[in-house]
């Protein structure tokens, strides 16, 4: 999708600290990392959110929670936290899916 970050970034016109990539979705550390670890992963296709999850399109965050759980065994993670922002009024800034993997330290509760 034009003027989509992420969309750039799969496309590689934004470059990226890419950790794994496949057909279906790529994962890549965030640039303004909030915990020691802390990675997305986003699908290839373009959805805005997770409020875009249908029954005809769920499969690929099957996928994706594959991914999470193997890059946190390759990356030695001892426990993380997966979040994905749906909407401004919870914080999300880039408008194509994506959960944030944050590990490293002891995390907070949330707010
Ligand atoms: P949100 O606020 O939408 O839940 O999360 C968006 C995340 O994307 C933020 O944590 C932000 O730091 C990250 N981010 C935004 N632009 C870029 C970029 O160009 N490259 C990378 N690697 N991360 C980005
Ligand atoms: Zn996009």
């Amino acid at each position: 999708m034009a003027d989509c970050i992420f969309c750039k970034i799969i496309a590689g016109e934004i470059p990226s600290k890419k950790l794994y990539e496949d057909d279906l979705c790529l994962a890549f550390y965030d640039i303004e990392p909030l915990a020691p670890k802390h990675f997305l992963v986003i699908p290839k296709e373009h959805f805005a959110s997770a409020a875009e999850i249908t029954a005809e399109n769920s499969s690929v965050v099957a996928d994706m929670f594959e991914v999470i759980a193997q890059l946190a065994a390759q990356e030695g993670l001892d426990g993380f936290r997966v979040v994905t922002n749906c909407g401004p009024i919870a914080g999300q800034t880039v408008h194509h899916l994506h959960f944030h993997v944050l590990s490293g330290k002891q995390l907070g509760s949330f707010n």
